[in-house]
């Protein structure tokens, strides 16, 4: 267990993806401060979850204190509850599973496409056959967009509409994203949304579930606050949960929200001069982006795919963090995790590849080119030194 007392940043000199502040974040908290919305909601609230809504194209909004948060709520608003079965998408966040153990049901984990390093479609297709077959099908699926690239929807769309069953999008690291043009936040009847401290932009923390279906979003709204019936008393029927974001994390989050698309390219920016410095090196694999995608690039990934390459992820990763850069492992498939033990997994050893040769790099939109040089030196040093 990690030590609390461990320093801030845990002396990391380039982190791997900071909070990115242009300083007109102080005046619109204190301009929320001076106007007394300090809780629990205010204009700064409602105008928040309008401009989300609005980016990424869906009706209705409702802001809460965290993704994670926003991911009980949605799962919740389709209808899981115990015993249920959500398929997800292994080669993810522990936070996009939790909430299914929250509400008592049961994730059935699916391998990633190479494609897209996001849930393979084919398999979910083949197994909603399946299920269908025997008449069980999941209550939901619950797919992630993976780094910041959204998962390959049309084909998994198609077969949740044929067989009614909702889709929740993790999107997370992906707000401003876009799939055949359409946004991140919009691919599924459902998505939540984080402005963690690490995210694309940040309320320190805090998410979203948005939607176009009005009783979804209500029902969240009403979930999130105590579940408190209408009218004077304090009348309660359903559970409920304390999850609103308060006003004046949302008036950091607009003022965020009005550089994001500089955000976004500063991001890409970060990844294309990785590639440029880096991707000379045999079996040094990029994570990839199909055409008709537009990740946010959250973070540079790359796998290490020689034969030789084995245990080079990790080498390059200790030496990364001994120079106080903070290098990261790539998520580990959720089928394998403690928690889940016991959980189906459906798929071969794609995302167990990833894991195993995968790494993030500082991907920070404010990462200068000098620190961002000492990260490619670095990578560079060692392997060269097996090659
Ligand atoms: C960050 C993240 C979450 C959780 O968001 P929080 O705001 O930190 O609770 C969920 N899923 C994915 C894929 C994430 O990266």
């Amino acid at each position: 267990m990690a030590d609390r007392r461990d320093p801030p940043g845990g002396g990391f000199e380039i982190f791997l993806s900071p909070p990115q502040l242009d300083g007109t974040e102080g005046e619109a908290l204190a301009a929320a401060l001076r106007s007394n919305w300090v809780a629990p909601a205010g204009p700064s609230l409602a105008a928040f979850e309008d401009a989300i809504a609005k980016l990424c194209a869906v009706k209705h909004a409702v802001a809460v204190s965290s993704g994670t948060a926003a991911i009980h709520l949605a799962l919740r608003a389709v209808g899981v509850g115990a015993g249920d079965e959500v398929v997800c998408a292994s080669f993810s966040f522990v936070a996009s599973a939790n909430p299914a153990l929250y509400l008592g049901a049961k994730p059935t984990f699916v391998d990633s496409d190479e494609r897209t390093w996001n849930i393979d479609p084919e398999r979910v297709v083949d197994l909603l056959r399946k299920r269908a077959a025997k008449g069980k099908l999941p209550k939901a699926l619950l797919v992630t967009d993976i780094y910041g690239q959204c998962f390959d929807a049309d084909p998994i769309l198609e077969a949740a509409r044929k067989y009614g069953v909702p889709v929740v999008e993790d999107a997370a690291e992906a707000l401003g994203a876009t799939y055949m043009g359409r946004p991140a936040g919009s691919l599924g009847d459902i998505a939540a949304l984080s402005f963690n401290g690490n995210k694309i932009i940040t309320t320190s923390g805090g998410g979203m579930v948005v939607s176009d279906n009005q009783e979804w979003v209500e029902n969240a709204h009403f979930w999130a606050t105590q579940a408190r019936e209408p009218g004077m008393a304090y009348t309660h029927r359903e559970l409920g949960y304390n999850y609103r974001l308060s006003n004046l994390l949302a008036a950091l989050g607009l003022a965020q929200l009005a550089r994001i698309d500089d955000r976004i390219d500063a991001r890409r920016r970060v990844f294309e001069r990785y590639r440029a410095a880096l991707g000379d090196f045999p079996g040094l694999e990029f994570m990839p982006e199909p055409e008709g995608f537009r990740s946010t690039r959250w973070l540079t990934c790359l796998l290490f795919n020689g034969a030789e390459d084995e245990g080079l992820a990790d080498r390059v990763c200790r030496e990364l963090q001994a120079r106080k850069i903070e290098g990261r492992p790539l998520w580990q498939p959720l089928h394998e995790q403690p928690l889940f033990r016991g959980a189906p997994f459906v798929g071969g050893g794609v995302c167990c590849r990833f894991a195993r040769r995968g790494l993030s790099l500082p991907s920070g939109g404010a990462l200068s080119e000098a620190d961002q040089d000492r990260v490619i030196e670095v990578v560079r040093e060692v392997c060269a030194a097996v090659t």
